[in-house]
């Protein structure tokens, strides 16, 4: 008889028990609409080209090693995903005013900050939207914070509940704090206006609420990676504190590496330097310290887009319409990018996208870069 024979059979998680009923299913016909993982046109698992190359380049690197890293994490990697989700100019950042540590993907990254606040934050009660991802009330309870929700999603018009949301969080206790996904809201997919945000932000600050954003989909909702990072840009423009997790299992396609980061915006530099140090007593007792490829994936990829910053908005290539784009380079500049770099398009800077493909995209922004740079 085992000392375990009285332990209850659990029930298989509601997201990940989709896959394991589809898996069973002999069906030939079978779709797996369950899980949020993008596939190619035959349904196979994809992995993003710079992923590949950014692999490459890794392990084609003989100085790596595989000790240790610190408890919080790539240094570098910090860094740049700070950046990502606060902006490039962001003050905070410069002024030193961000603790950010390296943790197992989103979940963990909300895990960390929720244990953290149970331990250092003057109220444990956190309020996340009805409904939201699945796993929010687990991790915070578990954490031990205790969750309330706030009215979201309207079925009636399948849109915002604006006005319940306004009122539950006017009726939140001062201090409480607040979950909100950055943008993509999952499961619902409605996301509020920048005018909703900034009545959001308002009642947030004005009460004193404490706001932990949760982003998983930078990129999914606009395209653009500074338009999805809005949301949480205001509340950081406004000097006041929150706490931002990040994920990086869906945008850069790294679900199984577990890469995410926490971001903790505080008032002051030394207040950051004193929560990263409570931090680091979080992190130390659970897992210890983070893995080193995922991260190491990410730096690479964000550390190149950062090189190849070309001067200029470049913004109209996709905002123009139809089969061209009108690229503003010039006529000496078109000539360059023919004599040295071996591309052709007409003297008016304007290049024809169906001759481009994805293989052919980084020769075309280098010679842009060489040209205007
Ligand atoms: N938050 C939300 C809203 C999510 O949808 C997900 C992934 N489904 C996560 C967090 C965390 O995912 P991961 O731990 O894989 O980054």
């Amino acid at each position: 008889e085992s000392v375990f024979s009285n332990v209850a059979r659990a029930p298989e998680d509601p997201i990940l028990g989709v896959t394991v009923a589809y898996n069973k299913d002999p069906s030939p016909v079978k779709i797996n609409l369950g899980v949020g993982a993008y596939r190619t046109e035959e349904g196979k698992p994809l992995v993003l080209d710079v992923v590949r190359r950014a692999e490459l380049q890794l392990v084609n690197d003989q100085t790596r090693v595989k000790e240790y890293i610190p408890i919080v994490g790539l240094a570098d990697f910090n860094k740049l995903s700070a950046k990502l989700i606060l902006g490039g100019d962001s003050p905070a950042i410069k002024e030193n005013r961000v603790a950010t540590i390296q943790c197992l993907s989103g979940t963990g990254s909300l895990r960390v900050g929720a244990e953290f606040l149970t331990k250092h934050y003057h109220q444990n009660v956190i309020y996340i939207p009805k409904p939201t991802w699945g796993n929010h009330p687990k991790v915070f309870n578990l954490a031990g914070l205790s969750v309330e929700y706030f009215r979201y999603y309207d079925p009636t018009t399948r849109g915002l509940d604006f006005q319940g949301l306004i009122e539950d969080l006017g009726a939140a206790p001062s201090g409480a704090i607040v979950l909100l996904h950055a943008c993509a809201h999952n499961p619902t997919g409605v996301d509020p206006t920048p005018e909703q945000w900034e009545q959001i932000r308002q009642l947030i600050r004005s009460k004193s609420l404490l706001p932990f954003f949760d982003s998983a989909y930078q990129g999914f909702a606009s395209g653009s990676l500074d338009t999805d990072a809005q949301s949480v840009r205001m509340f950081v423009a406004d000097g006041g504190e929150c706490l931002i997790a990040q994920s990086y299992a869906k945008n850069m396609g790294l679900y199984g590496e577990r890469v995410g980061a926490l971001s903790i915006v505080c008032k002051s530099a030394d207040v950051a330097s004193k929560v990263e140090s409570q931090v680091k007593l979080v992190v130390r007792p659970m897992y210890s310290s983070p893995p080193i490829h995922g991260a190491s994936i990410v730096a690479t990829i964000l550390k190149s887009r950062e090189r190849n910053r070309t001067p200029g908005d470049w913004s109209h290539i996709i905002k123009q319409i139809g089969m061209f784009t009108f690229t503003g380079l010039n006529t000496e500049q078109v000539a360059f990018m023919t004599k040295e770099h071996h591309i052709y398009m007409t003297s008016d800077g304007r290049i024809s996208m169906a001759g481009l493909s994805s293989k052919t995209v980084p020769h075309l922004a280098d010679a842009i870069h060489a040209a205007v740079a």
